[in-house]
C-alpha cells in the first residue's frame, strides 16, 4: 500500500484564467452599451466594481476554471455536492488496483498531520489501510470483479477528481469549504488553492480568505 499526499492541479492555464476578467467585462458592459471604455486595463476596475459595489454576481458566471483535486474518498463526497459543477471522478467500478498498470496496490491519503495523537493512531490507522488492502487483494484473487471488492475500501482511499465551474460556484465552495466549519482534510486542499488563486486573479477572489 502507498500513503499519498492530498493535493490539487489548476489544469485551466493561468493565462486563460486571467483572460476571464476581460471576458466578464465584455459581457458586464453590454448591460450597460459602455463597450467603448474597454482598454487593456479596465477589466480589473470593472470586475471589482460588479463584484464588490453593485454584487452583480451573476456576470462573473462567464467564467470557467478546471481544477483536479487528489483527496481521500471522503472528502470528495463533499466535494460532489457542489451542484452546479461538472465533475469526473476516478472509478473504483472499473479499476482493478491490483493490477500492475494501476499501481498494483492501493493508494491512501496521509492523516498524520489532522491526528491529535499520532503515537498512538498513526499506528492504528496504517493497519486498517493494510487489512482493507489485504481484504481488496483477497477478493479480487477469489475471483470477485472491482465493483464488488471496493466495498471493503475506506474513505481514506486516495481519488483524483476533476471539477469544472465558474468563478461564481468557486467563490461560493470557497466561502464554505475554507472556513473553520469545514473539515480539515478539504481545508488542506482548498485553503492552498484559494490562495493561489488570489495571486493569479486577485479581483475575483481578494474578498475572500481562509479562516
Ligand atoms: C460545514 C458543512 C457541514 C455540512 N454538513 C452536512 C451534513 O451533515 N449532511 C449533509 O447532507 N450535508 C452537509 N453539508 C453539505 C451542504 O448541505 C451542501 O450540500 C453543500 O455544502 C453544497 O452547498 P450548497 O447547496 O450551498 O451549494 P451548491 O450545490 O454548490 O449550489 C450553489 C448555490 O446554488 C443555489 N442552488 C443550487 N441548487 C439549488 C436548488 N435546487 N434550489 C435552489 N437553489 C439552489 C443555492 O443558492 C446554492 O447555495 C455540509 C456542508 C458544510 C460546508
Amino acid at each position: 500500500m502507498k500513503v499519498v499526499k492530498a493535493g490539487y492541479i489548476i489544469l485551466t492555464p493561468k493565462e486563460q484564467l486571467i483572460n476571464q476578467s476581460k471576458m466578464i467585462e465584455k459581457a458586464g458592459r453590454t448591460c450597460y452599451k459602455s463597450e467603448d471604455m474597454i482598454t487593456d486595463e479596465s477589466h480589473i476596475k470593472f470586475v471589482d466594481k460588479l463584484l464588490h459595489t453593485y454584487h452583480h454576481e451573476s456576470v462573473i458566471e462567464h467564467s470557467s476554471m478546471t481544477v483536479v483535486f487528489v483527496n481521500d474518498r471522503g472528502v470528495s463526497h463533499e466535494e460532489v455536492r457542489h451542484r452546479l459543477c461538472a465533475f469526473s471522478q476516478e472509478s473504483t467500478r472499473y479499476i482493478n488496483y491490483t493490477k500492475e498498470n494501476k499501481g498494483g496496490e492501493c493508494s491512501f491519503i496521509d492523516i498524520k498531520q489532522h491526528l491529535k495523537n499520532p503515537n498512538v493512531t498513526l499506528g492504528i490507522w496504517m493497519d486498517a489501510m493494510q487489512y482493507a488492502e489485504n481484504a481488496y487483494k483477497a477478493m479480487i484473487d477469489a475471483g470477485e470483479s472491482p465493483q464488488i471488492a471496493r466495498s471493503v475500501l475506506p474513505n481514506s482511499l486516495k481519488t483524483e477528481l476533476v471539477v469544472t465551474t465558474n468563478f461564481r460556484e468557486w467563490r461560493h465552495i470557497f466561502k464554505l469549504r475554507t472556513s473553520k466549519a469545514a473539515h480539515p482534510q478539504i481545508r488542506e486542499v482548498m485553503n492552498p488553492l484559494l490562495l493561489e488563486l488570489k495571486s493569479i486573479v486577485p479581483v475575483i477572489f481578494d474578498d475572500i480568505n481562509p479562516e
